[in-house]
């Protein structure tokens, strides 16, 4: 890996970042606020948010097996893909390769920060070469981006070519696990030390079942954190969110449950499309939804639209032609689902 120096943008190397109320004085013992022009009344809602989060990161940091030091928190994992490109790629002149087809956020972040989004199409699996990526980089690629499972097409990236990525090449490789939950695949948290050059993005939108809440996490050396940390919003993770994530923190159990059920409702799902006469080809997946390739994807969604049931029309994506992207509900939903599948006449 290059220096972390020379990946970073000059301007925010060198940052010095806004300091707020609450960062400047940090102990628990008083009980006179009178530093961050809060108004007295109407607790608890009146007082700024922890802006480092530390009592979720604690809590967070024995779940995930990862020193607190290592972890950055977000207004969604958007805020940490924003970030990065911010932090790392100057406008106009450094670019980021990706896999092609994959999360929608990464280009546009790219497009919004106007990075060159570099992209390379993955196999007839679904899988990518670590040397097509490589080939694809220049001096100025500070940012290739992985998502295992990926996104739509639901399957795990061969962790041997994303080991041999990450080794390779000497920028920062984003791997985005929103949905490690539901896979076998280990996640490369546990190579956190061993790979100075890689960042883990999961998420509490999916397994978790916190969309709503608007909460990511990203995962990296201790250096890389403390420079999201710089030049992130203030308080971007309010007092509402940090209450409700610990609160499911304290129910990781039931996440588990939930994981496990909705492994055995793809299952089910799976094999009832597997019959389907419009259905021509069902991807094998690794998260809470599959990908479907089916007669006709654009007038399948439309049919299901009128029957107020909404699935992701992926036709018009690279490599998903005629591809639906179904996520997986309750027993309920997915028998109606099925049901408007059966009475389905293309
Ligand atoms: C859903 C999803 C996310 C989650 O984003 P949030 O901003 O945390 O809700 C991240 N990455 C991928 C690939 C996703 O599909």
């Amino acid at each position: 890996m290059k220096p972390l120096q020379s990946l970073t943008r000059p301007n925010i190397w060198k940052l010095k970042p806004y300091s707020s109320a609450r960062d400047e004085y940090k102990g628990a013992a008083a009980s006179v606020f009178l530093d961050a022009n809060e108004n007295p009344y109407n607790m608890p809602h009146n007082r700024y948010p922890d802006p480092m989060q530390h009592d979720l990161k604690a809590e967070l940091s024995k779940i995930k097996k990862v020193p607190a030091e290592n972890i950055f928190l977000g207004n969604g994992s958007d805020e940490a893909i924003d970030l990065l490109f911010r932090a790392f790629c100057e406008p106009r002149v450094d670019n980021v390769v990706a896999i092609d087809p994959t999360y929608g956020m990464y280009q546009v972040c790219a497009d919004v920060n106007d990075i060159e989004y570099r992209k390379v199409l993955l196999d007839e699996h679904f899988q990518f070469s670590a040397d097509q990526l490589l080939a694809a980089t220049d001096e100025h690629t500070k940012l290739i981006f992985l998502c295992s499972p990926n996104n739509p097409t639901g399957n795990d990236l061969l962790r041997s070519e994303i080991e041999k990525l990450v080794r390779s090449f000497d920028g920062l490789v984003v791997v985005d696990e929103a949905y490690n939950d539901f896979s076998e695949a280990p996640s490369f948290l546990e190579e956190l030390e061993k790979y100075p050059n890689i960042i883990v993005l999961q998420t509490f939108s999916k397994a978790w079942g916190c969309a709503a809440i608007r909460l990511g996490m990203a995962f990296a050396s201790p250096e890389i954190i403390d420079i999201l940390n710089k030049i992130k919003y203030p308080y971007n993770v309010n007092r509402l969110t940090q209450k409700q994530a610990m609160e499911m923190l304290s129910r990781y159990y039931e996440i588990e449950r939930w994981v496990k059920t909705l492994k055995e409702e793809r299952g089910l799902l799976e094999a009832e499309f597997a019959k389907l006469p419009c259905t021509v080809r069902l991807f094998p997946s690794d998260a809470n939804f599959f990908l479907v390739c089916v007669t006709d994807a654009v007038a399948i969604y439309s049919y299901l639209v009128k029957k107020g049931i909404i699935v992701r029309n992926r036709h018009s994506v690279s490599l998903c032609g005629n591809c639906l992207r179904v996520t997986v509900g309750t027993r309920l939903e997915n028998e109606m689902l099925l049901e408007a599948m059966r009475e389905y006449r293309g």
